[in-house]
């Protein structure tokens, strides 16, 4: 029988196995079944794909995505793997010729999607097929618990009891240890193994940075990423239109993507994205999850994302191949009210809301976090950690000072407005400001009308965001974003607990220094190298209408532009030339190599 360690290298091209990756794959081909959490990037599909190749019988794989499944149809087909999806993006006809293919054997995977796989249909036509392996991937989907449930997906939890004869496997990216146990008890009844590894992306920088003026913000995070291929999220339509416009007048390759678009649009910007050079996708979160290019330089978020969870995942796609990569999230009060409002307006049950603010909380607990990122985020995925010294926090150490009489302004303002106003409100009374709302309500007679005179807005916004993230504070969605005392503000305000806050600068908000960051260094000499491999990457990924990154990744490009292969047999040593992709690419790249 071939070795997994045969097919990585004989198969993908790969020399060496990542982390995780061996066991999960040992674990499948003697037969059991297994959740495996794993970040994005980590390298899941090999886990599945590996085994897939190894046995004699089929394997098919849940997916949720059509642009998911083609995108990894394409790169198993680049190394000459026999695969097909079959699904509603494809025609009838195309589709039953795959099917044909599929039944003659000729395939070692099949791709489908949960609600194609469970009509009886199919389920009975593949079981004369008697598949070794189900893989369901985006396997969180299947739990209520989870951020992203998926009612199609509940159905396969009667995989089990229709293939009793098969494994069954289950990747995520994202699941708290409620979900683990969900997932396992529904796909198999918890017998198997649940495999954790690795959130740790050391390579994606961490910032957070309260949002003022975003746009100077943004071009100061852009500032040294030129011709870097990323992504810019923001949360609607209008304002990813705006934000690509405004891009685009400073002179940058900015293309937007939303749902507002029509599907060809989307599509060809899509392309545009994956096999241009150096493009910035301005994007609603519509955008990213059949995503699968490997450099992306950075992710910058000019809203706040859903939760801790849509956080991960989407900065997740920074960095792939291992390089340096940039993440920066710009976040304000306004969003914060807005996510709140989305929970509320949401059509679920109270328990679901309570869950859901929860997790906003932690969120915002983590935008506000004033010792290392990774710690507190990698804490929320239950793995403890070292501060990491690639994040705003390690690289800049905050300076927290004593707000304790601060804190008590505010929460005897709120108190002595009956806990019924929101944060703009309670800054006019802070600041003395005799507004109509304060007149009427004649808050200017309050013992607290002005004692906040020397601070500006800005000031008090900062500072009220972080009374709110430190749990003193909460704003009642019922009552309109009305301000609340919570026991730990009752204890500050009383004196019995202090309050500490991260130094809030007079000035504008400080630019984010542009750090050096991206990209790996290379001589003079190499780079030209590097470009023009990236070109002919380019002419052949066109020529093909696949993602450039499924001809070679860059990864695969720098070592090629490093070591300079001379020979057909110099070339089949650098990592990701299979022996497919040398036969089919190996000449035209060793034209330039070996120049
Ligand atoms: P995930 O599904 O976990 O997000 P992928 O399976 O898409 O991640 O893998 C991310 C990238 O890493 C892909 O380009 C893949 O080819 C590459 N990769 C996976 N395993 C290895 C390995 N052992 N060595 C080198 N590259 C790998
Ligand atoms: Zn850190």
């Amino acid at each position: 029988m071939t070795t997994a360690h045969e097919v990585l290298h004989d198969v993908f091209g790969y020399s060496a196995f990542r982390a995780g990756q061996e066991e999960i794959i040992q674990s499948l081909i003697s037969g059991s079944n297994l959740l495996a959490v794993m970040p994005t990037g980590a390298g899941k599909s090999l886990c599945y794909q590996i085994p897939a190749i190894i046995s004699e019988r089929l394997t098919v794989v849940v997916s949720p995505l059509v642009a998911l499944m083609d995108d990894q149809v394409q790169a198993l087909q680049a190394n000459g793997v026999g695969v097909v999806a079959i699904h509603s993006g494809a025609a009838r006809e195309d589709n039953v010729v795959k099917w044909q293919k599929v039944a003659r054997g000729e395939c070692k995977l099949l791709y489908l999607s949960p609600e194609r796989l469970m009509t009886p249909r199919m389920l009975s036509a593949l079981e004369a097929l008697n598949p070794a392996l189900f893989v369901v991937d985006e396997a969180h989907c299947i739990s209520k618990w989870g951020a992203s449930f998926r009612p199609e997906y509940e159905q396969l939890s009667r995989l089990r009891e229709a293939f009793s004869g098969a494994t069954i496997a289950a990747f995520t990216a994202t699941a708290d240890k409620a979900t683990r146990a969900d997932i396992a008890t529904k796909l198999f009844r918890g017998d198997g193994r649940i495999i954790v590894h690795g959130f740790d992306r050391p390579n994606l920088r961490l910032s957070v940075a309260n949002k003022v003026t975003w746009k100077d913000q943004l071009m100061a995070f852009l500032a040294d990423k030129k011709g870097q291929p990323g992504i810019v999220y923001c949360l609607s339509r209008k304002f990813t239109d705006e934000v690509a416009i405004y891009l685009m007048g400073e002179g940058l390759n900015a293309i937007p993507y939303h749902a507002g678009q029509s599907a060809e649009q989307r599509k060809t910007n899509q392309d545009r994205f994956m096999s241009e050079d150096g493009v910035i996708m301005v994007a609603t979160i519509a955008f990213g999850m059949g995503i699968d290019k490997s450099d992306i330089r950075f992710v910058c978020h000019l809203n706040l994302p859903g939760s801790l969870e849509a956080y991960y995942q989407e900065i997740g796609r920074a960095g792939r191949d291992g390089e340096p990569a940039e993440t920066m999230l710009l976040y304000g009060l306004s969003d914060t009210a807005l996510r709140r409002q989305f929970i509320e307006q949401e059509d679920s049950g109270d328990d679901h809301k309570r869950r859901e603010h929860k997790r906003l909380d932690a969120l915002l607990a983590y935008c506000e976090a004033s010792s290392c990122r990774r710690v507190s985020l990698l804490a929320y995925f239950d793995e403890a950690s070292q501060p990491c010294g690639n994040c705003d926090n390690c690289l800049t150490p905050v300076k927290l000072l004593d707000g304790t009489q601060q804190a008590q302004m505010v929460l005897s303002t709120v108190i002595q407005t009956g806990q019924f106003f929101g944060t703009a409100h309670i800054i006019d009374v802070l600041r003395g400001a005799e507004t109509q709302k304060v007149l009427e309500r004649r808050h200017h007679d309050l013992p607290t009308h002005g004692i906040g005179k020397e601070h500006s807005k800005q000031y008090w916004q900062n500072f009220i965001r972080q009374v709110m993230a430190g749990g003193c504070l909460i704003a009642n969605i019922q009552k309109f974003g009305g301000l609340e005392i919570t026991a730990r503000g009752r204890s500050v305000l009383s004196g019995d607990e202090p309050f500490m806050f991260r130094e809030i600068s007079k000035a504008k908000p400080a630019p984010v220094t542009p750090k050096k960051g991206g990209g790996p260094e290379l001589s003079e000499d190499t780079a030209a190298r590097l470009s023009d491999l990236k070109k002919l990457r380019l002419t052949i990924a066109r020529e093909r209408k696949v993602a450039a990154y499924i001809i070679f990744p860059d990864s695969t490009l720098i070592e090629m532009a490093q070591h300079r292969p001379q020979t057909l047999t110099d070339m089949a040593t650098i990592n990701g030339v299979g022996p497919k992709k040398l036969q089919e690419f190996g000449a035209q790249f060793l034209k330039v190599t070996a120049r």
